[in-house]
């Protein structure tokens, strides 16, 4: 078994074997650290998975019919009860992907697509990166980038 801890501008990883368990720092951007991991690691693809705590999150709904995100941010303390992502490349470039289901102080939950959230409390990642090229490619009827397998 190999280990390595790495550490960041906003968050610690340690790596066992091919696997990243990522602490992300309390008042940080999730989406600004995680991208800034996965640069620094240079992950090309692969899956996350996390759980935490924000005070400020915003989500994202895609409506067909329009082919448009509408955004809605909620300032509020909520338990990050699932994050779910892939990394994949669009136009040769990696890119996360993530959805996220919030827990809120009366225990009914929110969840979208992630655009952004900041951590408040803890923000705990695993990272499963694959060494293989995943691309997703505009899909112009749907308006999304799917996987082009
Ligand atoms: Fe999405």
């Amino acid at each position: 078994m190999s280990t390595q801890t790495i550490k960041g501008a906003l968050w610690t990883a340690r790596k066992i074997d091919q696997t990243y368990i990522v602490s992300i720092k309390n008042h940080s951007g999730i989406v600004e650290a995680l991208t800034d991991f996965v640069n620094n690691q240079s992950i090309q693809a692969g899956q996350i998975t996390g759980i935490g705590a924000v005070n400020e999150a915003t989500l994202r709904f895609f409506d067909p019919s329009t082919k448009q995100y509408v955004d809605k941010t909620f300032k509020e303390q909520m338990e990050v009860s699932n994050i779910s992502g892939n990394i994949s490349k669009i136009d040769g470039k990696p890119m996360l992907h993530l959805h996220i289901t919030l827990g809120r102080r009366d225990y009914t939950a929110l969840a979208g697509h992630l655009l952004d959230a900041t951590i408040s409390g803890a923000g705990e990642f695993f990272f499963y990166p694959l060494d293989a090229d995943i691309i997703k490619t505009r899909d112009e009827e749907f308006g999304l980038n799917f996987y082009d397998l």
